[in-house]
């Protein structure tokens, strides 16, 4: 099957994706909520990490349980739990980032009824010495509790085994976001937004394999024509992801990187391979680039997106953001400045998790384009 096709159905139909994979292997779904959930140990562990996006259904169960200024892919994610749309899971995993999600782990714990319930404490800062030996802790308790929980031994070599499937993984999606860098008309934006929705959720053997087949196929493709659009940074908090990039090309751009972490912060940075596993684990989320809810200096995340910007010769950035999304929202401010004094135009956009207003992010991309 053509690989693009493949990650197409399965981001329109993820869920349907992790029922079949279970009747198929019988094997157990883990679902988890952000991108430090140590997908290796799941995978070591012989069960499918399953990142839980939200549907998009309307909310009316979940109301009873959360503010209605909570984001949209927390008060979804429960929605959907509560409706039975995510019946195959055999538990989930949380961990502790932004507020919201600390409250959902309470919430689905006491009101969804899976099995298998984990919270992973990791510290919330991540640049001291002491951050290692408490992580190191954590992780070791997560590999414990998956045992525990999926009945299963987690041996060192599956784990080793796991780590290197990810780092695959990890490099041919690094691969995939240089070949649209360098060619940006070499993979459309929806296309890409589909190989990550499905990435999240396939079973990374299957993905690094489709990963593979279509690397291949992009990287012998003939260079497009268009190549002399504008050149835009994402930079933001969608830990669900809508299909902005459509919106963005329609209106005369192209998004030559990201800073989301459905996106480039999900890839950049290998677990090194040859040592012990959770330390080179632990290791791995310390050198990554932090979300708003972890500190790893003050300005880091505005210095990274900085460089992100000069690497990739963008002509502006949009930052995005779920609405009521805190920690987000936090930083935007003094990345704004860092960008404004270095005359790199930008704009804000506030959105739902299914582009309810896409008309009018419609307009404003637009005037934006047209504006740089
Ligand atoms: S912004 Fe990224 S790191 Fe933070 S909760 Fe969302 S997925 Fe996790
Ligand atoms: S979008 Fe923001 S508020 Fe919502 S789960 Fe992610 S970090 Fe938390």
């Amino acid at each position: 099957m053509d690989p693009l096709q493949l990650f197409r159905d399965i981001s329109q139909h993820p869920a349907d994706y992790a029922r079949q994979w279970k009747t198929r292997t019988g094997g157990k779904v883990v679902g988890n909520f952000c991108s430090y959930t140590p997908q290796e140990l799941i995978v070591a562990a012989g069960a499918l990490p399953y990142r839980i996006l939200g549907s998009g259904a309307d909310i009316s169960r979940a109301d009873s349980y959360l503010q209605a200024y909570c984001c949209s892919l927390v008060r979804g994610s429960l929605e959907d739990a509560l409706a039975g749309r995510l019946e195959f899971l055999d538990g989930a995993v949380f961990p502790h980032t932004c507020d919201s999600i600390q409250r959902l782990s309470d919430i689905w714990r006491m009101n969804t009824g899976f099995g298998f319930h984990a919270d992973i404490i990791l510290p919330v800062k991540l640049d001291t010495e002491s951050a290692v030996d408490y992580m190191v802790s954590v992780l070791r308790r997560f590999r414990q509790d998956l045992e525990k929980g999926l009945g299963v031994t987690l041996t060192d070599a599956r784990l080793a085994d796991a780590i290197r499937i990810c780092n695959q993984v990890r490099q041919l999606l690094a691969t995939l976001y240089e070949l649209r860098r360098t060619r940006p008309g070499v993979i459309g934006g929806s296309d890409l937004h589909a190989v990550f929705r499905a990435a999240l959720v396939m079973d990374r053997v299957e993905l690094a394999e489709a990963l593979a087949t279509l690397v291949d196929q992009l990287a012998a493709a003939p260079q497009s024509q268009d190549e002399s659009t504008k050149r835009i940074v994402f930079s933001g908090g969608l830990c669900s992801m809508p299909d902005i990039y459509r919106v963005v090309e329609e209106a005369g751009g192209r998004v030559v990187w990201d800073d989301f972490c459905t996106g480039a912060r999900y890839f950049e940075g290998l677990v090194d391979e040859t040592r012990e596993p959770i330390q080179a684990l632990t290791e791995r989320y310390r050198e990554r680039v932090v979300c708003p809810a972890k500190h790893a200096g003050i300005y880091n995340r505005g210095t990274y997106l900085l460089e992100k910007v000069k690497e990739n010769r963008a002509d502006g950035v949009i930052f995005l953001f779920l609405k009521f999304c805190d920690p987000h929202g936090f930083d935007y401010p003094y990345m704004k400045a860092m960008l404004d004094k270095e005359g790199i135009p930008s704009i804000m956009f506030e959105i739902e998790d299914q582009l309810s207003s896409e008309g009018q992010l419609r307009t404003r991309c637009e005037a934006f384009l047209e504006m740089i």
